[in-house]
């Protein structure tokens, strides 16, 4: 649902773990198929590896994480930031207005 003119790389959306909370059940590693997690072995928890790789507005593993040890930033946070994008891009010239990404923004 991401507008294409703006690089994945350019939306901070992705989640964030706090080692100390993390009991490391490996809950999100098995649940997310996009291959944002990896193990640290040293740290014996998960790491956020690849965090472009994760689904914009997509925070399941935040629910799922029985610990509340995952955070993502604000939903209105994020609508805040694509507000941000969508005008850059549109400044530059880079395309059309692009579609909603969540209801309401
Ligand atoms: S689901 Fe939560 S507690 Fe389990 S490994 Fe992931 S971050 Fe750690």
């Amino acid at each position: 649902m991401r507008p294409s003119s703006i690089p994945r790389e350019k939306i901070p959306w992705y989640p964030t773990i706090d080692p100390d909370a993390c009991i490391g059940d490996q809950v999100c590693l098995d649940f997310c198929k996009n291959g944002v997690f990896e193990w640290d072995e040293e740290g014996n928890h998960p790491v956020a590896e690849h965090p472009y790789n994760c689904v914009v507005g997509c925070s399941a593993c935040m629910e799922l994480c029985p610990v509340q040890a995952i955070t993502f930033p604000t939903r209105e946070t994020l609508r805040q930031t694509m507000r941000t994008l969508r005008a850059e891009a549109a400044s530059a010239g880079s395309g059309p207005p692009q579609q909603s990404l969540l209801p309401g923004s």
